[in-house]
């Protein structure tokens, strides 16, 4: 069984844009992993095919309605459905590599695309949707919220990037930032590539690989460095 997602949003044209080239387009086409972007406005029942009401208590905006978002759960993962519903939320956890790397692991994902003000809680409570948020900061929608939490989990999915080595290294996945990188040509603009790094001694290139790893970590994210962090 492939990697099944699942969108809920307003805007189903949108996907799966930017998931729809390179790599992760081709292993889409090659069913690696499957997309299914559904309309919500498809579960409203009035004329108006109203999906959004005020906000109870007054204030600014709207609010997405509990009764047609949660028909829409419903219908794309009912009872049964192993995979994780998640609603994409500024409130929620931030989204980390690790939680990625668990995602990739599992049957797939249903994500929830907020509009407006966002969306009424009880729909959140009653479907046990799990809010992450991609970062400190408000997005006019979910969409892209959704395309990032997607990127970052459809390439951890195993087959998708050919070469499995090329996650060891990467930023975050050491609990550091990567160091830097090379290639030719061996002279740029007056710059020669590090010497050791065309010197063909790979312990030494291990070893200084973890040295510019361990500098650049301590001085932009020294947060990582926190015992305790994932
Ligand atoms: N009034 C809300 C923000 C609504 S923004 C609040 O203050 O919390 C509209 C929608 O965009 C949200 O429902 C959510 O789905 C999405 N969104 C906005 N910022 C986001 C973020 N940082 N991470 C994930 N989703 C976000």
């Amino acid at each position: 069984m492939s990697f099944s997602t699942s969108i809920i949003t307003l805007f189903p044209e949108l996907f799966p844009g930017p998931l729809g080239v390179s790599v992760l387009g081709r292993s889409l086409s090659d069913r690696l992993w499957s997309l299914q972007a559904t309309q919500l406005r498809d579960f409203a029942t009035d004329r108006h095919r109203t999906v959004d009401d005020t906000p109870s208590g007054g204030g600014a905006g709207m609010v997405l309605k509990s009764d047609i978002l949660a028909r829409a759960i419903d219908l794309v993962s009912p009872q049964g459905d192993a995979r994780p519903r998640i609603l994409m939320s500024p409130r929620g956890t931030p989204l980390t590599q690790q939680r990625a790397r668990q995602l990739a692991l599992g049957p797939g994902i249903v994500i929830v695309c907020g509009r407006f003000e966002g969306i009424d809680q009880r729909a959140i409570d009653t479907r046990a949707l799990e809010e992450i948020s991609i970062g400190d900061y408000v997005l006019a929608g979910g969409e892209v919220a959704a395309m990032v939490l997607l990127e970052a989990v459809v390439r951890l999915i195993p087959g998708v990037l050919g070469d499995a080595d090329s996650h060891a290294d990467e930023s975050f996945e050491s609990g550091q930032l990567e160091y830097p990188q090379y290639t030719r040509p061996q002279r740029f603009e007056g710059v020669e590539i590090p010497p050791v790094l065309t010197s063909g001694d790979h312990g030494k290139i291990a070893k200084w690989r973890a040295e510019q790893s361990l500098a650049l970590t301590q001085a932009r994210r020294p947060d990582l460095l926190q015992p305790g962090k994932p």
